[in-house]
């Protein structure tokens, strides 16, 4: 690595330290709590997967760049400088870790591994080493936001295509659309991703509820935000927004993406609406009665996987089980408690990188296989793509013999005519 790289890469670095990141990269003490805590570390047993290892990476670079003693004697407390190995080891720990934060709940100090692996990725994107296919899925998505007269003829001719199938599920007034789109003054946004299975049965649930709603143009997954690079993550973000504002709706409901979901929530600002998850959205509607379920729907009995970006990092934990309870006498919850529940091992893009990183998603998350077995349930319900596509590819290859399934789509099956 030449030092014109080493210097572009070290003010890449420095545009990420702040006030919190500071307190990060200077507190842990190497106490250990959080050794068992990553799943990765857990399921493997190699000591680099263990949290604390993985900050050291970049904390090493830390003091011998940006701290006083580091650069006045660089053998001091283990500062070592940036290279092209130290590189493979940036990406090695970053694109290990899906950014589920469960480390950080055990931290005694609250150490933010996600936010110090935001350093290594913004780093790699800067060497033209993070894994290309996330940086032209982005860059696909904000094009798509540049020249959105382009592909609008096509998006409503399969949106159309799409509405005898809500009908047949829901049965809607004369005059009515059953998928309405571009509706200024509605009153929520809902911003899908790509596929059927994120449109149809919201939009039936949306319907029953008799809610005035209208769907996004833009697909909600942030690329940007899997790939760790903060211009990206804004500009596919404020598509949303701006659309947002000039249908001047009062909230924007994310669909079953996690990172979609805690990106929009906690980066996008204040904004004149409120933004909220398909799951509190539905659980809304059957706490004010606006939709009855069919207990006698699902027989079996279920479990429900919480997705790390919106529960334990975004806070829906009530709303899912408030919905489960309406939906089965049989809901069998995981051990341990949401708060510390384990990943499913597919976030922070690894399911977007697809069979790349098959073999490693699943030889890291044994553990929670081996949770969801303890449950002896017989579906699996979880609200996030990622974590369905991954629990998916995991009941496959150690043959849970469950049926996942979002629960969105389970609140749709069980609608009770009213
Ligand atoms: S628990 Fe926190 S302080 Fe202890 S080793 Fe892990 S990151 Fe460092
Ligand atoms: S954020 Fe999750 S995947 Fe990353 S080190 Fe912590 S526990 Fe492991």
């Amino acid at each position: 690595m030449d030092n014109k790289m080493r210097d572009e890469l070290l003010n890449l670095f420095r545009s990420k330290i702040n006030r919190a990141m500071r307190y990060y990269l200077e507190t842990c003490t190497r106490c250990g709590v959080c050794t068992e805590a990553c799943h990765v570390y857990n399921s493997m047993g190699q000591t680099k997967y263990i949290a604390a290892y993985r900050h050291e990476i970049v904390r090493r670079l830390y003091k011998k760049y940006f701290k006083a003693r580091g650069k006045i004697w660089p053998g001091f407390g283990e500062a070592k400088g940036l290279s092209d190995m130290t590189l493979e080891e940036l990406f090695d720990a970053a694109y290990s870790c899906t950014g589920c934060r469960r480390c950080m709940v055990f931290c005694p100090f609250g150490i933010d591994t996600q936010m110090l692996m935001s350093i290594a990725k913004l780093m790699l994107i800067g060497a033209n080493a993070e894994p290309e296919i996330l940086t032209m899925l982005a860059d696909t998505s904000i094009e798509k936001g540049k020249s959105l007269e382009l592909f609008k003829e096509s998006f409503l001719t399969g949106i159309k295509n799409l509405e005898s199938e809500v009908v047949e599920k829901w049965k809607i007034e004369a005059g009515e659309t059953a998928i309405p789109v571009d509706v200024e003054d509605a009153d929520l946004l809902y911003v899908a991703l790509a596929g059927a299975h994120s449109i149809i049965p919201a939009a039936v649930v949306f319907n029953a509820a008799r809610e005035k709603w209208t769907l996004s143009f833009f697909e909600a997954v942030n690329f940007g935000a899997f790939v760790g690079d903060p211009t990206r993550t804004k500009l596919i973000m404020d598509r949303i927004i701006a659309e947002a504002k000039r249908l001047k709706v009062k909230e924007v409901c994310i669909c079953e993406c996690g990172t979609a979901y805690r990106v929009m929530k906690q980066l996008s600002g204040k904004q004149p609406f409120k933004v909220s998850s398909i799951t509190e959205v539905q659980a809304g509607y059957i706490r004010e009665g606006r939709i009855k379920l069919d207990k006698t729907k699902f027989t079996d009995t279920i479990t429900y996987h919480d997705p790390c970006q919106i529960a334990r990092n975004g806070g829906v934990i009530d709303e899912p089980r408030y919905i489960l309870d309406n939906l089965t006498d049989n809901f069998r919850d995981l051990t341990p408690e949401p708060k510390y529940n384990w990943c499913c091992g597919g976030g922070g893009g690894l399911v977007a990188l697809g069979d790349e990183t098959l073999d490693f998603r699943m030889k890291s998350a044994r553990v929670k296989v081996d949770q969801v077995k303890a449950t002896e349930a017989k579906i699996l319900a979880t609200a996030c793509e990622n974590c369905h596509t991954q629990l998916s590819n995991l009941n496959d290859h150690y043959k849970m013999d469950v049926a996942v399934r979002f629960l969105s789509s389970m609140v749709a099956d069980a609608l009770l005519p009213q």
